[in-house]
């Protein structure tokens, strides 16, 4: 797996949920309010 360049305005953060998987939001994903899942349990955002 390639390591993405992060972006200004980027935020990383554990899965609320689980606290196991690190989820990644840009500034541009949180600018349309794109929704994330995590992998590792299901949990959806950005509750
Ligand atoms: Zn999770």
């Amino acid at each position: 797996m390639a390591e993405q360049p992060i972006e200004k305005g980027t935020v990383r953060f554990k899965c609320p949920n689980c606290m196991k998987y690190e989820l990644t939001r840009t500034a541009h994903e949180r600018k349309i309010a794109a929704k994330y899942t995590c992998p590792a349990c299901g949990f959806t955002g950005p509750n």
